[in-house]
């Protein structure tokens, strides 16, 4: 079976956040919210959210922060249900509020609307909603449903820190690598179906996007300009690459991600950056071809995505670390469904031969280019 899923309605333009009551009434997704939003966006958003929420009547404007975690999600179910009375959730930030947002709507039975405040990942407009530990790790991966709608205020992210865009970029890269890896397997995609056409070419042109105008993109960010190229590659990360995994598939890289991340050292980077270094260890192991590797350290290279261990805080290149993420991503519970969409066998061993090669051939590019 063949199953594509979405955003009901996707906006995206520069003041965009100002206009979202209109967006609201105009698909009927309720009058009266709950609004959790990050304690740190809304202080920058918090008067274009005002503005936004018009004439709608919030019953309640949360200021969250910490992690999306089981109780976090259990109090904000209790408050909407019992209490508020609200009839749409609104979440407003950064992954973590998002992912608590459309928990509690899903829970309670009531629309929610997305509004990120950066593209930091390609979650946004998912079905899926990651429950963390007190130290920021998965401890459970929510199938849901997506959003009934997602507003992106361009002129927001313009004023983001660069480095999130370049973690969504970093992320949203590794959507084409791994639909590639799923319709070898014909796994099943998070839709529920087997890899599709729809995932496939928007992967595709996720990946395209991102080469093309990442550069662009990430210099619009330093100077807090809206172009079209940051545009474009909003456009990418949010939609492409999100209906091009939810509909194509998730694979390998995101599991040796989940290993990266076993790792303390690489706690101060993002789920980005370190899916972004995974999809070079990923087309070693799966010898895809020299020139692939080639043209995204080539990017890396350019606007500063990871290219070798050191650059993700892993300070000694022994094979010690690069077997332990290696081992941990053949073990976790939560990657267990990612190698199993892979065409063959991943061994620990042979893993980490591949992260550690990625990290040789990243430190050779960087010398190579460094005169
Ligand atoms: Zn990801």
């Amino acid at each position: 079976m063949r199953v594509i899923t979405m955003a009901q309605q996707y906006v995206q333009g520069p003041g965009a956040l100002c206009a979202l009551s209109k967006y609201m009434k105009a698909l009927g997704v309720g009058s009266q919210p709950l609004v959790i939003a990050d304690s740190v966006a809304l202080e920058t958003v918090g008067d274009s959210l005002k503005q936004g929420l018009g004439d709608l009547k919030p019953r309640r404007l949360e200021s969250f922060r910490g992690e999306m975690s089981r109780e976090a999600l259990s109090h904000y179910t209790k408050e909407v249900a019992r209490e508020t009375g609200a009839d749409v959730v609104v979440g407003v930030g950064g992954g973590r509020v998002l992912d608590l947002a459309r928990a509690v709507g899903y829970q309670t039975k009531r629309p929610y609307v997305m509004v990120p405040t950066c593209v930091s990942t390609n979650a946004a407009t998912s079905s899926v909603s990651c429950i963390n530990d007190a130290s920021g790790l998965i401890e459970e991966v929510l199938h849901l449903r997506t959003p009934d709608l997602v507003v992106v205020d361009s002129q927001i992210i313009a004023e983001a820190p660069a480095r999130l865009l370049l973690a969504g970029m970093g992320d949203s890269l590794s959507t084409k690598i791994e639909v590639e890896s799923c319709s070898g397997s014909r796994a099943t995609t998070e839709a529920g179906g087997v890899p599709t056409l729809t995932g496939e070419l928007c992967a595709r042109w996720a990946y395209e996007t991102i080469l093309s105008d990442g550069e662009s993109a990430k210099l619009a960010v330093e100077t807090k300009l809206v172009v079209p190229a940051l545009e474009n590659v909003i456009e990418a990360i949010n939609v492409l690459s999100g209906v091009g995994w939810m509909s194509g598939g998730c694979a390998l890289v995101h599991a040796i991600e989940n290993g990266l991340k076993s790792l303390p050292d690489t706690h101060a980077f993002f789920h980005g950056e370190k899916v972004a270094w995974a999809i070079l260890a990923d087309l070693i192991f799966e010898e895809r071809s020299a020139e692939s590797l080639q043209r995204l350290m080539e990017f890396y290279y350019r606007v500063g995505l990871p290219l070798t261990a050191a650059n993700l805080g892993i300070a000694d290149s022994t094979r010690e670390k690069p077997y332990s993420a290696a081992l941990s991503a053949c073990t976790q519970k939560t990657c267990k469904g990612l190698l199993a969409c892979m065409p063959m066998e991943i061994h620990p061993r042979e893993l980490a031969d591949a992260l550690s090669m990625a990290d040789v051939l990243g430190q050779k590019f960087v010398k190579d280019h460094a005169t």
